[in-house]
């Protein structure tokens, strides 16, 4: 289950929500085409309506992608629809470039082919002159809707086919460039030119239309994510738990007062602490420096840590891959984890050891590919 979204159904295994967000879409875009039609109802629902086939080319544009890449082994478990466009949740993007190009394309692609059927029923079916239809587009209407779809489908694919993350066009660019050299610096040569990209439409929305700033901040930051996402899988890639394992750290006792948290948080190094059962063997419970402010704020500095201290954590064992442990640490929101071999505790990992790990990795000259 998704949290704020409405489930929608299942297509071929693939579950489809609407986030709740989206709502706020429909009511916004009711109230544009209501306010600007002079208050005509019929013309606020024929906004709302629109978006809503807008969406629904959005979310197979989304299915081509994961159709696709269903033949790759790549899994989507899910599509959720936000105001912005679709997300198809993959498991993975396949590494291979002709399937990565392919699984990109194929999201277009359906974009590009809607707009051919309509445009194909419009001219042929209906048998009309689309230069007539094409004088009132600056307003939508009954007549001209499916026009309008049809020019927003080709707008949808050309829009996506941008050589830059977050777009489609950023994974086809990558993908080609691949194929000449690896996937590191192809990845960065592919977000170098989405933020020359970026900070051009930012540049360009200033003069004429106030959007494109948005869409160049959004892409700015879609092509920094993919950037750094890569290059941190990449590098964490092959390495163990045990190749960043610390051995050496601060443990606490629930029966300690808070006061003895934050001594060793502004004396030492550490700023997450594991906290032991009395016997000393047994992690009980983790405790960061955020509780630790947050506690202290609350309850004063006598309060007992067992009262501060966080139960849910994760525990690592040391064979296991580092990226999965860095999805865990991630997924479960605690910096910190206890890792234990044959029931006894051997260290502990935390997030910003393993950054520090990745900033190191990332200054040295590349040694593996
Ligand atoms: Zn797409």
């Amino acid at each position: 289950m998704e949290k704020g979204a409405l489930y929608l159904g299942r297509i071929s295994g693939i579950r489809i929500y609407l986030h709740w967000t989206f709502a706020i879409l429909l009511i916004w875009i009711f109230l544009v085409y209501y306010g600007q039609s002079g208050g005509d109802v019929q013309q606020g629902l024929l906004g709302g309506a629109f978006i809503l086939a807008l969406f629904a080319c959005v979310t197979l544009h989304e299915l081509g992608h994961a159709l696709m890449g269903k033949r790759f082994k790549v899994e989507t478990e899910k599509i959720t629809l936000y105001p912005i466009g679709g997300v198809a949740s993959m498991n993975k993007m396949p590494e291979k470039p002709v399937q990565e190009l392919l699984v990109a394309l194929a999201g277009p692609f359906v974009n590009l082919l809607i707009g051919a059927l309509l445009w194909g029923y419009l001219t042929q079916i209906k048998g009309i002159a689309l230069e007539n239809l094409t004088t009132e587009l600056s307003r939508l209407t009954p007549n001209n809707f499916l026009l309008q779809l049809m020019l927003a489908n080709f707008i949808l694919a050309l829009f996506n086919l941008i050589p830059a993350f977050p777009m489609d066009g950023g994974r086809v660019f990558r993908a080609l460039l691949s194929m000449g050299t690896d996937r590191v610096t192809a990845t960065r040569w592919a977000a170098s030119l989405g933020q020359i990209l970026a900070i051009g439409f930012v540049f360009l929305g200033f003069f004429y239309n106030f959007w494109l700033v948005f869409i160049g901040i959004f892409i700015y930051l879609g092509a920094s994510a993919e950037a750094y996402q890569e290059s941190t899988n990449h590098v964490l890639e092959g390495y163990k738990v045990r190749d960043v394992l610390m051995t050496h750290y601060q443990v606490l006792y629930p029966s300690q007062p808070l006061q003895a948290a934050i001594d060793l948080l502004l004396k030492g190094q550490d700023k997450e602490f594991i906290v032991l059962d009395l016997n000393g063997e047994q992690v009980i419970g983790i405790l960061t420096r955020n509780d630790i402010i947050r506690h202290l704020a609350e309850a004063g500095p006598q309060q007992p840590i067992s009262e501060a201290m966080r139960r849910s954590f994760v525990t690592l064992a040391p064979d296991q891959p580092l990226e999965d442990a860095m999805k865990a640490l991630l997924s479960n929101q605690s910096p910190i984890a206890p890792v234990y071999e044959n029931g006894q505790l051997i260290g502990v990992l935390d997030v910003e050891n393993i950054q520090e790990f990745l900033l190191v990795s990332n200054a040295m000259p590349p040694a593996r590919s």
